[in-house]
C-alpha cells in the first residue's frame, strides 16, 4: 500500500485527484498506476484500470490470475467490474469511499455471488494515511480557489479606483 500511496502522490502532482495503485503477484508489484483522467482526457484513466491495463501487458494476459491489486481510495463500479473482468484474486484497498465506493460503501460488487466469483476484497488498509492524503488535496484546492478569488476581487477594487479617478479627472498623479 505504501507503493500505491506513492503512485498517488504523483498523481497530485500532475492537479489529479490522488489515488494510486499496484498490481502484486508472488509478492512482486509488476504494475503501477495513478489516477490521470483530466490529463488524458479519458474518463476510465483512474488508477486501478491503469494498473491493470499495464499488468495484463506485463503477464501477457487479458486475465489476472493470482494477482493482488492494492488502491488507496476503494474503487468505483467501473474499476471493481474490471477486476472481475480480469479475474483478480484479491482487491486491497485503503480510505473508504461513501460517495462511489463499490466494495461495500454505496454497493458491494464483490458480495454479490452472481455477479463475483474470482476476487475476495479487503478494505482499512493504512486507511487514514490514503484518506488523509485526500483531504489534503481537497483542501489544497479550496485555499487555491479562494486565493483566486481574493486575488479577483483586488483586481476589480483597484479597477473601480482608477475608473473613479478618471471620472473626477484626478490621475492620480
Ligand atoms: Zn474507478
Amino acid at each position: 500500500m505504501r507503493e500505491a500511496l506513492a503512485e498517488a502522490q504523483r498523481a497530485w502532482d500532475l492537479g489529479e485527484v490522488p489515488v494510486g495503485a499496484v498490481v502484486v503477484k508472488d509478492g512482486v508489484v509488476i504494475a503501477r498506476g495513478f489516477n490521470q483522467p483530466i490529463a488524458g482526457h479519458d474518463p476510465t484513466a483512474h488508477a486501478e484500470i491503469v494498473a491493470m491495463r499495464a499488468a495484463a501487458q506485463a503477464l501477457g494476459n487479458y486475465r489476472l490470475p493470482g494477482c493482488e491489486l492494492y488502491v488507496t481510495l476503494e474503487p468505483c463500479v467501473m474499476c471493481s467490474g474490471a477486476m472481475m473482468h480480469a479475474r483478480l484474486a484479491k482487491l486491497v484497498y485503503g480510505a473508504r469511499d461513501p460517495k462511489t465506493g463499490a466494495a461495500g460503501s454505496v454497493v458491494d460488487l464483490f458480495a454479490s455471488e452472481q455477479l463475483n466469483h474470482h476476487t475476495a476484497a479487503a478494505g482499512g488498509l493504512l486507511e487514514e494515511e490514503c484518506g488523509n492524503l485526500l483531504k489534503a488535496f481537497f483542501a489544497s484546492r479550496r485555499a487555491a480557489a479562494r486565493a483566486a478569488r481574493v486575488a479577483r476581487d483586488n483586481e476589480a477594487e483597484r479597477a473601480a479606483i482608477v475608473a473613479a479617478r478618471l471620472a473626477g479627472g484626478d490621475t492620480g498623479g
